[in-house]
């Protein structure tokens, strides 16, 4: 984000939601980051902003937390996104890869870095389905880019790459939004 020019705060309290453009979930651990936001009272706070419109980007398990849904267990989710995902969808650490992923609407495609990364079991209507990936053994198609409104999640990690067009999209939303 700061190669293309924007100044990055993080976001640990509530009050640092406050002034931002844009906001993004970063991967991680959705459970561990679920619970701190909750621990910190940052559960509330996301929604409302995301709710009013703050555009924000869901990378991994990011995505998950902005999901309204996951297949396994209950976790802190803001259902800022009407998806359910399968978190860890394509196995174990060791099945962590990398591949070009073609985008709707992007003419060269984009390497997609899947580090235990979840997937998308189910979309809602108006979630518009950007990427997916196709599990090689069941040929089911899966997305992982999605976007619906100002809510862009990732299953992949676009910062691991030089590729900057996911973050640009985010900061594109961020323009758009400041002139309504
Ligand atoms: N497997 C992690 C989870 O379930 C996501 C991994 C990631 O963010 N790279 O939350």
């Amino acid at each position: 984000m700061r190669s293309l020019g924007a100044d990055v705060v993080e976001v640990r309290l509530p009050k640092h939601l406050e002034a931002l453009d844009a906001f993004i979930i970063p991967g991680g651990e959705s459970t561990t980051i679920g619970r701190l936001a909750v621990l910190y009272g940052l559960v509330e706070p996301m929604r409302d902003a995301i709710g009013a419109g703050l555009p924000v980007l869901g990378t991994c398990a990011g995505m998950i937390i902005l999901a309204s849904g996951t297949l396994e267990g209950d976790q802190p989710q803001l259902g800022a996104l009407d998806v359910v995902v399968r978190r860890n969808a394509f196995g174990r650490q060791v099945d962590s890869y990398e591949a070009p992923i073609e985008v709707a609407g992007w003419s060269e495609p984009m390497v997609g870095v899947f580090i235990r990364a979840p997937w998308i079991a189910k979309a809602g209507d108006d979630v518009e389905v950007l990427a997916s990936v196709e599990d090689a053994d069941t040929g089911e198609s899966h997305p992982v880019f999605v976007r619906q409104g100002t809510v862009l999640a990732t299953a992949f990690h676009p910062e691991l790459t030089q590729d900057t067009r996911v973050h640009e999209m985010l900061l594109s939303m961020a323009a758009a939004a400041k002139e309504d």
